[in-house]
């Protein structure tokens, strides 16, 4: 049985930054995941843009730790030599109806401390780009797009680097809570203890707080698996920002945009809609949805799309069910100390991921 002083599930793009941040200043850190490398869910099935904070709530984690973390993620990116690029974003109203919900937006992202929004006009949506059809446009230049698999194998060199140790293959099964810390069980046979134990398994974490023992109904953490797809296009070029539409008026996704990724490639997507179970098959028949979506802001047809990959969002919020935040506790107040407990880590997870990182560690060293 190995001794360890914090463990980490999960070797997504937040367990990765927590491990990263925590191996600084901490001996005996061990990120653990269930696969055979980093990344293999959530954190490589994204959008891969670095958002701006516009759209969540004032005071809330989303708007913090974006905000933050876009900054930092930006500095890092150039700091590491990760490939990244500030395409700069507009949020385009199509209709007159849809002008309010750019103004609204634009006044969120003002309270959040969003820097340099602008409104525009139709000529200047028309002027920065042609090939879009709007009648006004929000201007977002903090946001651009990152390469989430650099970052990742960066996170990992620097983690090891720093003499803490990023282990795959090793599935959690079971957890026994302890008089001081915890006892994990792998599917492999293995057993470590852990002083500290970190949860930050994705679409996962709801059974790893079922397996310490929270009870996620009451406590109002059942998660929602809601599926994303996305479509390619080989024909269009010469966008170089990202396209948005007014956000979803259910406040589930931020509606079909278009980004461009660093090889100048247009993706649209993702749609959004709940899901039972994990599988990242593609389903074609979303594609009309898509064509309709995308022909309110640009002109695309049937043969100009094909199908690309999809993604699966871990949500607090439920279908029909009003904003939740990101939820990030030591469980001390549920009668488990000492656990760190990350649930519904979904957009804008990878931009805020070296922020959270720096929160866990904050509350890491309140334990001491
Ligand atoms: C369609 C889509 C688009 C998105 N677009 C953006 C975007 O453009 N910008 C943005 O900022 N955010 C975006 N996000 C959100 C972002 O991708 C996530 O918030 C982030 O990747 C979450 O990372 P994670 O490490 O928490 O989860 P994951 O990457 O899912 O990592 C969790 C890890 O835990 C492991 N695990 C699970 N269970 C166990 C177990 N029992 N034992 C051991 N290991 C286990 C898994 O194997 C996995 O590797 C998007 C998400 C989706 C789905």
């Amino acid at each position: 049985m190995e001794k360890v002083k914090i463990l980490i599930i999960g070797a997504g793009v937040i367990g990765l930054s927590i491990a990263y941040e925590l191996s600084k200043n901490y001996e005996d850190v061990v990120v653990i995941d269930k696969e055979e490398t980093f990344g293999r869910h959530t954190s490589s099935r994204n959008s891969e843009v670095i958002h701006s904070g516009i759209y969540y709530p004032r005071n809330s984690l989303k708007a913090k730790f974006c905000l933050e973390g876009n900054s930092l993620l930006y500095q890092f990116a150039k700091e590491n030599e990760i490939p990244f690029r500030n395409t700069k974003k507009i949020i385009v109203a199509t209709k007159q109806s849809e002008i309010k919900e750019i103004e609204k937006l634009m006044g969120n992202g003002k309270i959040n401390n969003v820097q340099g929004i602008e409104f525009l006009s139709q000529e200047e949506c028309y002027k920065l780009e042609p090939q879009i059809r709007a009648i006004a446009g929000l201007y977002v230049p903090s946001t651009g797009i990152i390469d989430s698999h650099s970052l990742m194998k960066k996170l990992e060199y620097l983690i090891e680097e720093n003499d803490a140790f990023v282990i795959y293959e090793m599935e959690v099964i079971k957890i026994e809570c302890l008089n001081k810390g915890y006892r994990i069980h792998f599917s492999n046979g293995e057993i470590y203890e852990t002083e500290i134990l970190i949860n930050s398994a994705g679409l996962n974490c709801e059974k790893i707080s079922q397996k310490i023992g929270i009870d996620t109904i009451k406590n109002k953490l059942k998660i929602h698996w809601c599926k994303g797809e996305y479509f390619k296009s080989n024909s269009i070029s010469g966008i170089s920002h990202l396209i948005y539409p007014v956000p979803d008026p259910d406040g589930i996704f931020l509606g079909i945009h278009l980004s461009v990724n660093l090889n100048n490639e247009i993706r649209f997507g993702p749609n959004a809609y709940y899901v039972n179970s994990i599988s990242y098959k593609m389903d074609d028949t979303y594609k009309q949805e898509f064509i309709k979506s995308v022909n309110q802001f640009m002109e695309i047809s049937n043969k100009n799309i094909h199908a690309d990959d999809t993604g699966i969002r871990p949500k607090l919020q439920g279908k029909g069910d009003k904003f939740r935040d990101f939820y990030i506790q030591e469980e001390s107040p549920n009668g488990f100390p000492n656990f760190i407990n990350l649930m519904g880590i979904e957009s804008p997870g990878l931009t805020a991921c070296l922020s959270i990182g720096k929160y866990v560690k904050q509350l890491c060293n309140n334990l001491n």
